[in-house]
């Protein structure tokens, strides 16, 4: 395709506040470097100013258990395989109310309570029935599989969200079965609970077939928040030899991501986070705290000394309003 049908293709994308399957594939497959690509995250970044009028938003997230976990996906830190973990290390529920507080800023609009697989729902919702009321932020639950009693017990002690993904090659990469992930998607579907859900984790491998499936089914099981997740390439996991995206493939994906997404989702992630990509339709960024399936060791503060103020300085020098 030449710059010109690329033009049409995104102009059109706008108008109709949406982009087709097809339209998605040929754009993933441009050149990340190319002045398509510019046009691409150029467009993206026009339909967050007229979409979203550029509200920007900031997502924490708390990893309660840094505990070796049975599934052994190939990209994660805590998979019991790779004997990472030395000592498991779990928050109390006190240290989980104090983060949440902690966290329970005006900047801040959602606070994710973040496990490993088989973390007990139980606890989850009587550290939310603990927490509750917050002040400024909405709680989201981002945990192994449920159903649709669980979400409904989830959401009516104060979660509001739930993050869930249909991994990138589910069930070969990870060792959940992808059937068990969409039972999972359903019941978040068919509860009061809202999904967010990032294409993730992106690898070098991954084709823009795959990437495409996997908004595309996010999409059609409703998520209010969606966007793109870099793989880290974290040392001693199998997947580390194959490295990470570059951040120009990871913008070009979030712009991507923006277009499909449509005007009715007002957010969209994109991790990690940098100038670049928030000037590609991204408008929410994220704080990570404690237990982080993309490093080898806990995080007692925020990860990476990516902080509130952070991403406060990055949102607003994107133009971003919090
Ligand atoms: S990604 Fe989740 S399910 Fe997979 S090993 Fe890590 S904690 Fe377990």
């Amino acid at each position: 395709m030449n710059n010109a049908h690329i033009e049409k293709t995104l102009e059109k994308a706008l108008a109709d506040e949406s982009l087709s399957r097809k339209d998605a594939s040929v754009l993933l497959a441009l050149d990340p470097d190319s002045d398509e690509t510019k046009q691409l995250l150029d467009i993206a970044d026009r339909a967050s100013r007229e979409w979203v009028h550029r509200r920007g938003y900031i997502w924490a997230s708390i990893g309660l258990d840094y505990s070796p976990c049975p599934m052994n996906c190939t990209f994660c830190s805590l998979g019991e395989k790779w004997g990472i973990i030395k000592e498991p290390w779990i928050l109390n529920v006190d240290e989980v109310l104090d983060l949440i507080h902690h966290y329970d800023v005006p900047e801040v609009r959602w606070i994710t309570l973040r496990t490993s697989e088989f973390y007990s729902i139980d606890k989850l919702i009587q550290i939310a029935r603990l927490a509750m009321p917050l002040k400024h932020a909405e709680l989201v639950v981002n945990t192994g599989e449920f159903d649709r009693k669980d979400a409904c017990a989830l959401y009516e002690t104060g979660f509001n969200v739930a993050y869930h993904v249909m991994r990138l090659r589910e069930g070969v990469d990870t060792g959940v079965d992808p059937n068990e992930r969409l039972i999972t998607l359903e019941a978040i579907k068919q509860s009061p609970l809202q999904l967010a859900a990032l294409v993730d984790p992106i690898g070098p491998e991954h084709t823009d077939e795959e990437l495409v499936e996997a908004m595309f089914l996010h999409k059609a099981y409703g998520a209010a928040l969606m966007g793109a997740m870099a793989r880290f390439a974290v040392v001693g996991t199998p997947k580390y030899e194959l490295g990470t995206i570059s951040r120009a493939r990871l913008a070009q994906i979030t712009a991507v991501s923006r277009l499909v997404a449509g005007k009715q989702v007002d957010a969209i992630c994109t991790h990690p986070a940098d100038d670049r990509i928030l000037t590609s339709g991204a408008n929410t960024v994220v704080v990570e705290y404690g237990a982080i399936p993309r490093d080898t060791k806990i995080s007692q503060g925020d990860w990476k000394g990516f902080d509130i103020q952070e991403a406060l300085k990055l949102l607003r020098g994107a133009g971003y309003e919090i």
